[in-house]
């Protein structure tokens, strides 16, 4: 690898046939997928192995070819060659960082983009995916914040995140080799572009398909979900998902945290406080992680750091200090590192682990908060960020 430049190279994709209007076995939920082979002629006493069989095939063995699917007979190979399709988002350019870390531009139907996100580590492996196109909210700090939200996006295509990141991993087990110890991807964070929880339905029915044991087998400890507020659906996320919880914080005060996660004006620091507490996962094993982007003069005194540790007394929590990734136009800077360590002392010196994120891929513009696709670089206006906010 070139030691300067990123490596930026085209990859080459299966067809895929997206878009011809068959219905896609990617993302659907074991139930919906029942109910479509029934439809498609298979008998009710049949179903439930096929359903298995196939599952087996596109979860845990990566095969995206029906013809493949050496355990079912030619005949009903061939009735799914005809009624349906496996169709994953489609990989328009692949860039790996010095540190490793790699970024995928992904096409979905419509001709949108997202990004994605691979950073590995000592002995695992982080995926970062997005949840939406763009974003509703207008965190003033966040680079996606400023993109116009295009579309949520389908089971599918948030499954098929993991999916293709595990084809360009190589990651899917090869029938008859030894099980391979330590996954190279083995957690994902939905901390891409897009507030999951305004896209509630789809992300959850990706990571169920995510957790299942007889597929891709992620525990739900290694799913992350990170989400700037949405109250109403942290409960949810608990009993429906079960999986980990990130809470953009990033403020101490209600009038710094108008300003920076604008949807606390929707449901501020108490309610969203409340909601944490109740949390029903909160144990001493599951805590919550709270995300906390270091703003130089805004958030970043040592004032901040005491009254956070008052605000979460009692909750099982671990901060993350994000120091603030800069991008073009960006109306904050980053906090000093010397700053970020005082933060980081008085947090730790309360009892609360405070890890500061390291920056990973940033020669790539691959760091949190920094994806933006380049077709949707339309800026909002001002009269729609306020509509949107309610400010
Ligand atoms: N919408 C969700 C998840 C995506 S953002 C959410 O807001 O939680 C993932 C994390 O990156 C969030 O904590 C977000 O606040 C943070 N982030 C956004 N822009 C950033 C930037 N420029 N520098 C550092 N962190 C940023
Ligand atoms: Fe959306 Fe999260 Fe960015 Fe806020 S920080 S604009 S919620 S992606």
């Amino acid at each position: 690898m070139d030691a300067t430049a990123p490596i930026t190279q085209d990859v080459m994709t299966i067809p895929r046939k997206a878009e011809d209007g068959l219905p896609n076995l990617i993302g659907m939920s074991r139930e919906q997928m029942k109910e479509a082979l029934i439809a498609a002629g298979t008998s009710e006493k049949q179903v439930k192995m096929r359903l298995n069989q196939i599952w087996s095939w596109l979860y845990h063995w990566g095969v995206r070819d029906f013809g493949e699917m050496t355990n079912l007979s030619k005949d009903f190979r061939a009735m799914l060659e005809e009624k349906f399709v496996i169709a994953l988002p489609e990989v328009v350019t692949r860039q790996v960082s010095d540190d490793g870390t790699r970024k995928f531009l992904v096409r979905i139907a419509g001709g949108h983009e997202v990004e994605v996100v691979y950073i590995p580590e000592k002995d695992r492996g982080t995926l970062c995916i997005s949840s939406q196109v763009g974003c509703t909210l207008t965190c003033s700090f966040c680079h996606t914040g400023t993109q116009k939200l295009v579309r949520n996006l389908t089971t599918a295509e948030i499954i098929g995140q993991v999916m293709l990141a595990r084809d360009d991993l190589g990651e899917w087990p090869v029938p008859g080799a030894p099980n391979e110890e330590g996954r190279l991807l083995s957690n994902v964070v939905l901390m891409g572009m897009g507030e999951p929880l305004y896209n509630f339905e789809n992300v959850r029915d990706a990571m169920k398909i995510a957790m299942d044991p007889d597929g891709i087998q992620l525990s739900r400890r290694r799913i992350t979900l990170s989400t700037s507020g949405v109250v109403p659906e942290i409960a949810r996320t608990a009993e429906e998902i079960g999986c980990m919880l990130a809470i953009s914080f990033h403020a101490t005060t209600d009038e710094v945290r108008d300003k920076l996660v604008p949807i606390n004006k929707k449901w501020n620091l108490e309610v969203l406080l409340q909601s944490l507490r109740d949390y029903p996962k909160v144990s001493n094993s599951e805590r919550i992680t709270f995300e906390y982007v270091m703003l130089h003069g805004v958030n970043d005194s040592d004032e901040d750091a005491h009254r956070l540790v008052k605000l979460i007394e009692g909750i099982p929590a671990k901060i993350n200090l994000i120091p603030f990734n800069e991008w073009p136009g960006a109306p904050y800077t980053r906090s000093s590192n010397n700053r970020i360590r005082a933060f980081a002392e008085i947090i730790h010196n309360a009892g609360y682990s405070s890890p500061i994120r390291k920056p990973r891929g940033e020669d790539i513009m691959a760091a949190c908060g920094q994806l933006k696709s380049a077709t949707e670089r339309a800026r909002k206006s001002r009269a729609q960020i306020a509509a949107e906010t309610g400010g």
